[in-house]
């Protein structure tokens, strides 16, 4: 997958690119990033690329010109002949609609994404009818730029292509994964390393040492007995969204035994 991201600061992404699976993903050839300095699509002495605001008010805006010239040197189809099963654009925007695990699931399974990064006070609006799919907000919160939105959407996206991640399931079951309707109660042979399947956040995890700071790792965990374990972890997945993430319940797939487990915790 390739992942072209438009911005004012393109060395902001050189850190991220170069640790991780995201290095490693770059190195396989499984993906291509490339962040495209907007400046290099100015003009003028100062290579400026925001103005002033029509209708007045606080801060700059960026100028569309240089971003059209920027989407426009990517080659990308134009909007209305593109392939959005392919490829897309995307505005990181605080008003876009929710980045999720499932927007990054989509996303993964496309050929290419533009990525732009606002400034200021944001982009001109004509660029969002003129060039973009969608636009994404990374959360409900404001941030100074898009560029660590792109770097979340980017992350998260690509360790979702297949073969990014050297154990498949890894991405499967872990929190926001995927409803999965076999959930290991009657699953044969050990239980899987992370467990959060249907919707449910993950269970805790623990490594060595057995005690560490006066706490015991959980003995079931320690103890071998496969069912005892899958139960232990679907609990501690239930109770975690239970307490941190309620909302995530109304969609998450339980059985007529996390339903009473539920009950049992209130
Ligand atoms: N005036 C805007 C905020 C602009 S912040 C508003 O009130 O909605 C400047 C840039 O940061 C935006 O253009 C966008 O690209 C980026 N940005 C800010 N918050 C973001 C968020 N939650 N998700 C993704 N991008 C965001």
């Amino acid at each position: 997958m390739r992942f072209d991201i438009i911005t004012i600061f393109p060395d902001f992404f050189s850190s991220i690119l170069s640790h991780g699976v995201l290095k490693r993903a770059l190195t396989s050839g499984l993906l291509c990033v490339e962040a495209h300095d907007l400046r290099g699509f100015a003009h003028d002495r100062h290579r400026t690329v925001d103005d002033r605001p029509f209708g007045g008010g606080e801060g700059m805006v960026l100028k569309p010109e240089p971003l059209a010239e920027a989407i426009e040197s990517l080659q990308i189809a134009p909007k209305d002949e593109r392939d959005t099963q392919k490829e897309t654009v995307i505005l990181l925007s605080a008003q876009g609609a929710r980045f999720t695990q499932a927007t990054a699931r989509a996303l993964a399974g496309l050929d290419r994404a533009v990525l732009i990064c606002g400034r200021y006070e944001g982009v001109d609006e004509r660029i969002n009818e003129l060039f973009c799919d969608r636009e994404l907000s990374i959360g409900d919160y404001v941030l100074s730029g898009g560029e660590l939105g792109a770097a979340v959407i980017l992350d998260a996206t690509m360790r979702l292509i297949p073969g990014v991640l050297g154990n498949e399931a890894s991405s499967a079951y872990e929190s926001f994964g995927q409803a999965d309707s076999v959930f290991a109660e009657n699953e044969d042979g050990p239980p899987r390393s992370t467990h959060g399947a249907g919707g449910l956040l993950d269970y805790p995890h623990y490594t060595r040492p057995a005690e560490f700071r006066g706490l015991a790792v959980p003995e079931v965990l320690s103890g071998g007995n496969h069912d005892q374990i899958r139960r232990w972890r679907r609990e501690r997945a239930l109770e975690k969204t239970w307490r941190n993430r309620p909302d995530l319940l109304q969609n998450a797939e339980l059985t007529a035994d996390d339903r009473r487990f539920l009950e049992s915790l209130h």
